[in-house]
């Protein structure tokens, strides 16, 4: 399985099969579990039928790494209008960005500039917009982008990653003055020095830092965890949590991504917990698409079933 799993993170980033692959139909058919479209219209068109039944949304464009001013514009434009056209449909649906996508490559001026004009907009329709966490590399520069973005804006949440030594600090840190943190186990492949590679232990770790999430001093202040996450045990270990500390389901919720066990969606949400589903859409779906192959490679027999 780990050999799957690093074959198709290999092919995630080779220049050959991201030209290549995308292209067979049977990829394009398969992909249709996880991505309801390439279009915003598709994914916004989902995230009404999901809000139709009661659950929360957010969709992200995918495409990682721009290279120039331009792009990360473009990047910056294609937001902004997915933001109107939210307002437009009445719709509750956020938005998740990457941080390298708006630039973070060449320019940390130009990817502030750029989610400076994505958070004011977002300001006027009241919604707040995540930024993702990547790759390891990417993290001193994601905080210190958040960190600073939040001196002005208190619509804004940042990703943190259970698989990487570091989180804990980095969630200690962050409590200070975040309001949003989305907690995930993390989907990139790190080196052993940085990050847990025995994933009970990226369980546990995920467990405790839910748990100073959960905390009541925090909450109290008016911060909102989310954990996205499809593992149904520790789901239950935080409701559990939750219930014992007498929390209120309001003040935290689950994220989940489209497609991935939608029955424990259901289940979540007949629970009365809130929970948002993450819709992916655009082109540049393939490097996404081989990272969840790799979280579940039984996904890839069903590819080629
Ligand atoms: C809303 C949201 C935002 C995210 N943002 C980021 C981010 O910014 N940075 C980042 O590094 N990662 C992000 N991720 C991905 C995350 O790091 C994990 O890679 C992913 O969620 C799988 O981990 P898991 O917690 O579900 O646990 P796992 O232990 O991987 O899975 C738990 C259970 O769910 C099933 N499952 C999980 N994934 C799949 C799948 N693809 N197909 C079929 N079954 C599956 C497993 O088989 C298992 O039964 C995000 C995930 C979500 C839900």
């Amino acid at each position: 399985m780990v050999l799957i799993k690093n074959i198709l993170i290999w092919a995630s980033k080779n220049d050959w099969t991201s030209q290549k692959l995308p292209k067979y139909r049977f990829i394009q058919k398969s992909l249709s579990r996880f991505m309801p479209g390439e279009s915003l219209f598709e994914a916004l068109d989902a995230c009404n039928n999901l809000e139709n039944t009661n659950y929360g949304t957010i969709i992200t464009y995918l495409g990682e790494n721009v290279t120039s001013e331009n792009q990360s514009k473009g990047v910056t434009n294609h937001y902004l209008n997915a933001l109107s056209e939210i307002k437009n449909k009445s719709l509750g649906t956020l938005i998740s960005v990457k941080l390298t996508q708006l630039g973070l490559d060449f320019s940390k001026t130009t990817c502030i500039t750029n989610m400076k004009k994505i958070l004011d907009k977002a300001n006027e329709l009241n919604t707040i917009v995540w930024i993702d966490m990547e790759e390891y590399k990417y993290i001193d520069k994601t905080l210190d982008i958040y960190k600073y973005l939040s001196n002005y804006y208190s619509n804004i949440g940042i990703t943190l990653q259970s698989y990487l030594y570091r989180t804990n600090d980095d969630l200690f840190k962050l409590l200070d003055f975040a309001l949003y943190i989305r907690l995930v186990k993390g989907a990139y492949v790190e080196s052993e020095s940085v990050s847990i590679k025995d994933r009970d232990l990226v369980d546990n770790n995920y467990l405790d830092l839910s748990k100073i999430m959960l905390n009541k001093k925090n909450l109290s202040k008016g911060f909102k965890p989310s954990f996205a996450t499809h593992d149904d045990l520790i789901i239950r270990e935080i409701v559990n949590e939750a219930n014992k500390n007498a929390i209120d389901n309001t003040l935290y919720e689950f994220n989940m991504l489209y497609g991935i066990r939608p029955k424990l969606q259901n289940e979540i949400l007949k629970s009365n917990q809130n929970i948002k589903i993450l819709i992916s859409y655009g082109e540049e779906w393939f490097p996404w698409y081989m990272r969840r192959l790799a979280e579940n490679p039984k996904n890839l027999f069903l590819l080629l079933k």
